[in-house]
């Protein structure tokens, strides 16, 4: 089909997510038909090298032979059977894999297909658990989760979410729950320094568990990376403390890894860096290398162990989804976490790291609307503001982010900004020298995006 024929369906019959339709129509979006390494290459033949990894979820690139090759031989096999009363040989094999690579206890694994789905599961487990737990019922109907917090799009993962541009439309539907300041902000509290900041923090995360620990069913959070919040990175030592906290009063502790899962901080999961172990660990994005829908909740035994019993005694996980377990996507995962190992996409992801905060460093120190820079691992954001001194942003009608990812396209390169924050999200295993043409160019558009608008 012709580009014109495409754009045209495209834009009378796709409601594309988190995207204002009626700009969107106006816009000549390019319209995806292949992918090759690190490149994504459209309708009309131009290629575009993709900055945030297809949405924080491509792994080694597209097109990878060693993943390609694991999908057709399943797709030889079966392409899918169900978990419900059946298993399937890849589900099984990508559960082992998994259990031994997260950290130490956690044993279990309960298949789903996207982080809001894996999130979900997780807090139904968590609320089922305490009202089956050894030591007698207890119920529990509030969750913790952090200021600024994204943990997708479901109902119930929404109601932990604690964005207003996203989130503020369905309150009415949500339920209640509990919010501790996030340990770090661009713009400060009046009356606030750095310090006195995050000592608040840490106060007001240890007395909103101490006064509620009764009937919090778990604490939620984005380990070390609030990702959609901007890339709002963690003071060392605050998902330490509180993990020591929540074990102390007994609440289960709930990772959301599903961004910085698969080496996005440094590490393979963001948890290993502080040394937590989690009671149950969410896992999708990066899990397939970004091929195919699959998610996973890691859970202990201690957790798992609270759901056995004869059927009848009903305390049996209710839930699932028709695509748990899909084999196709297992195989694909398997063959991604294989070439984390024969390509030491570990540390491909350091060097990166380390090129990424220099040419970060040096960009801000030249561009006089970069409000500040935040960066861990190959996650990084830009949050562009229209005075550095004040930090005054610019208003949402000057649309900058977006007018920067369109500046980047013309500049051959795929970026997707929050609000005015540009993200650059480089696969983990994109070689140094196109993160380097990624950086040129992203900077480039910024610079081009600012002189225009002043
Ligand atoms: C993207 C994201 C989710 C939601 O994942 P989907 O696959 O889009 O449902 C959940 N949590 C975090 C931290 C995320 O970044």
């Amino acid at each position: 089909m012709d580009t014109s024929t495409l754009r045209h369906q495209d834009i009378n019959h796709v409601w594309h997510p988190f995207t204002p339709m009626q700009e969107y129509a106006t816009e000549e979006t390019p319209i995806i038909v292949s992918g090759d390494g690190f490149e994504l290459i459209d309708s009309d033949g131009q290629r575009y090298l993709d900055g945030i990894s297809a949405l924080w979820c491509n792994v080694h690139g597209f097109r990878v032979p060693a993943i390609d090759d694991a999908i057709r031989d399943q797709l030889d096999r079966v392409g899918h059977s169900t978990l419900l009363g059946l298993s399937n040989e890849p589900a099984i094999r990508l559960a082992k894999e998994l259990v031994d690579r997260t950290p130490e206890g956690l044993n279990r694994v309960f298949y789903s297909d996207s982080g809001a789905t894996s999130v979900e599961a997780a807090l139904k487990i968590a609320y089922q658990y305490h009202a089956q737990k050894p030591g007698g019922p207890e119920r529990r109907d509030l969750f913790i989760s952090v200021a600024g917090a994204y943990h997708g799009d479901t109902i119930g993962s929404v109601s932990l979410g604690a964005m207003n541009l996203f989130h503020a439309t369905y309150r009415d539907l949500l339920f209640n729950k509990l919010t501790v300041p996030s340990p770090v902000a661009f713009r400060l509290p009046v009356g606030h320094s750095r310090e006195s900041y995050l000592e608040h923090c840490f106060a007001e995360l240890e007395r909103t568990i101490v006064e509620n620990h009764a009937r919090v069913a778990a604490f939620v959070i984005e380990p070390l990376v609030q990702g959609a919040a901007g890339i709002l990175v963690h003071p060392p030592g605050y998902l330490k403390r509180v993990r020591e906290l929540t074990a102390d009063y007994d609440i289960p502790l709930i990772a959301d890894e599903v961004a910085v899962g698969f080496g996005r901080t440094g590490t393979m999961f963001a948890c290993e860096q502080e040394n937590v172990t989690p009671d149950l660990m969410c896992l999708a994005k990066g899990l397939t290398g970004g091929y195919l829908p699959v998610a996973a909740t890691l859970a202990t035994d201690a957790i798992f162990e609270a759901f056995l019993d004869v059927p009848w005694a009903g305390k049996t996980f209710y839930h699932g989804h028709t695509f748990t377990g899909n084999p196709l996507g297992c195989a694909a995962a398997l063959a991604s976490l294989d070439l984390f190992d024969t390509n030491d996409v570990l540390g491909n992801i350091r060097s990166n790291a380390t090129r990424l905060s220099t040419r970060l460093t040096g960009f801000a120190a030249r561009c006089s609307s970069v409000g500040e820079i935040r960066h861990k691992g190959i996650m990084a954001g830009i949050e562009l503001v229209k005075d550095a001194e004040s930090l005054e942003p610019f208003t949402a009608d000057r649309r900058i982010g977006h007018k920067v990812t369109l500046a980047a396209r013309c500049r051959g390169v795929i970026v997707r900004p929050l609000g005015d924050t540009i993200v650059l999200m480089p696969a983990p295993a994109m070689p140094g020298e196109l993160v380097e043409r990624l950086c040129d160019n992203v900077f480039d558009a910024i610079e081009n995006v600012l002189s225009e608008e002043r």
